[in-house]
């Protein structure tokens, strides 16, 4: 593993110190300060002004109690978190995780890769990332919504269009969105659009943002192939995960030429050699929320179902880990080297371990990182406050087009900083340094806040 530089590790120490027992937030700034010493040498007012020690604090983070009742009338009681990392480049933007895995380390490594995400896109978003530790399987639709009511209820006054918005991840949908937004729209008595992003359209919601996390991912990879030359006519993929982001990673790269051969739940994965059928998925997902087990059910033919097992050991031309972080281990990485993979894209956010990404990178395999390859989601977020803003509504084609000019222009700049610094084709360094760059010169050019 490359080490952290002997001026950052100071630094590194104090944070694991301070946040003691939070690996995966650990995980995550150990990742950036690894990429960031190359960047010290170059502009020493950084260690002056303390930025990188302001960078790893977040600005506020808010821990509260979520009581709700259930459909038996039992009390029950939840956490929840708002981590508002940074707001220098705008508002504090990032998702909300219901997932009974929610914990304050999560949280804030989440809010941590976000601001530097945020920051990638170019467009005007500040990093913050939230949650509960509320577990929506299994629960009722009345419970769903008693339980974001709830939620809404405290996270109301910390939030507003100007000051931090919301949106979905792991857990929260379309359905959550809305119930949040009627609480906040209750609550203050004021119709703002632009508080919360991943609306249903009717609420002011942009066309394309449910698709955008996957299909940024898709176009991405696909740049990332494109300029070494691979195209991705018949190329097999494979996608863990069957949420929002994977869905639309698949629906992409089926649109491309690529076959799309598994896929996953918590539970387990299916597998057709002769590729998935997308509409099924979709439907046993979106619409019957069951689990993906069903899918061999339904179709029957060549489609398998496997419990037990990891979905990196089907041999794949592209891996796109969408699921949830730390997934895909050294030895998943391993076994898809062995296999002959050609790329691998983050769709999750921090989903490969460090030693995954370093086998990775040392077999020369494409390597995109998540807080650069599923900018898409948080992208489409902003462009979706920008047509609250605006009180406008676009079509499909032309918000799909900014996402796809956005994702290429990160793309680019990813490459470009990695061969500016000296390491060409790695994309992790690259996005590290260019998001971080542009978040210290926003905070620098604030002076010390
Ligand atoms: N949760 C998504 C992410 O990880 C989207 C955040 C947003 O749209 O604000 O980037």
């Amino acid at each position: 593993m490359v080490n952290v530089d002997e001026k950052l590790e100071p630094i590194l120490n104090d944070v694991l110190r301070r946040n003691a027992g939070e690996h995966e937030f650990h995980q995550a700034v150990r990742e950036v300060l690894e990429s960031v010493g190359r960047v010290i040498a170059k502009r020493p007012h950084y260690a002056r002004n303390a930025l990188i020690e302001r960078i790893c604090e977040p600005e506020r983070q808010i821990i509260f109690r979520v009581p709700w009742i259930d459909d038996h009338g039992q009390v029950q009681i939840n956490r929840g978190f708002r981590v508002q990392f940074n707001s220098a480049l705008g508002p504090y933007k990032g998702g909300i995780r219901f997932h009974p895995s929610v914990n304050v380390g999560i949280i804030k490594f989440l809010g941590f890769e976000q601001t530097f995400k945020n920051a990638l896109t170019g467009l005007p978003i500040g990093g913050a990332k939230g949650g509960s530790d509320f577990n929506p399987r299994g629960r009722s639709e009345t419970e769903i919504m008693r339980f974001c009511q709830s939620f809404m209820t405290e996270l109301h006054r910390h939030i507003g269009e100007y000051v931090d918005v919301p949106a979905g991840d792991i857990g929260v949908g379309g359905r959550e969105i809305g119930y949040m937004f009627g609480q906040y729209k209750r609550l203050t008595n004021r119709y703002e659009a632009g508080v919360l992003t991943g609306k249903a359209l009717f609420h002011g919601g942009s066309r394309a943002r449910k698709e955008a996390t996957g299909y940024g991912a898709a176009y991405f990879v696909r740049r990332m192939m494109q300029i070494k030359g691979l195209d991705l006519e018949g190329r097999k993929v494979v996608v863990s995960g069957s949420g929002n982001v994977a869905i639309y990673t698949m629906e992409k790269f089926i649109e491309f030429g690529a076959k799309v051969i598994a896929c996953s739940d918590s539970n387990g994965f299916v597998y057709d050699e002769n590729g998935l059928d997308l509409d099924l998925i979709k439907e046993i997902k979106e619409v019957r929320r069951e689990r993906i087990s069903t899918y061999v059910l339904r179709k029957g033919g060549s489609a398998r179902y496997k419990e037990a097992g990891s979905i990196w050991t089907v041999p794949c031309d592209v891996a796109m880990p969408s699921a949830t972080q730390n997934e895909l281990t050294g030895k998943d990485a391993k076994m898809l080297i062995e296999n002959g993979v050609l790329a691998v894209g983050e769709g999750a956010n921090m989903p490969s371990t460090p030693d995954a990404v370093r086998l990775f990178q040392e077999a020369g395999v494409l390597f995109a990182p998540g807080k650069a390859a599923n900018a898409g989601g948080v992208a489409t977020s902003a462009l979706e406050m920008q047509q609250n803003a605006s009180r406008d509504s676009w079509t499909f084609e032309k918000t799909e087009n900014r996402l796809a000019g956005i994702m290429d222009n990160i793309h680019d700049l990813c490459a470009a900083t990695a061969d500016e610094y000296g390491a060409p084709g790695d994309y992790v360094l690259g996005a590290n340094i260019a998001g971080f760059v542009r978040v210290a010169e926003a905070m620098d050019a604030l002076g010390v806040t």
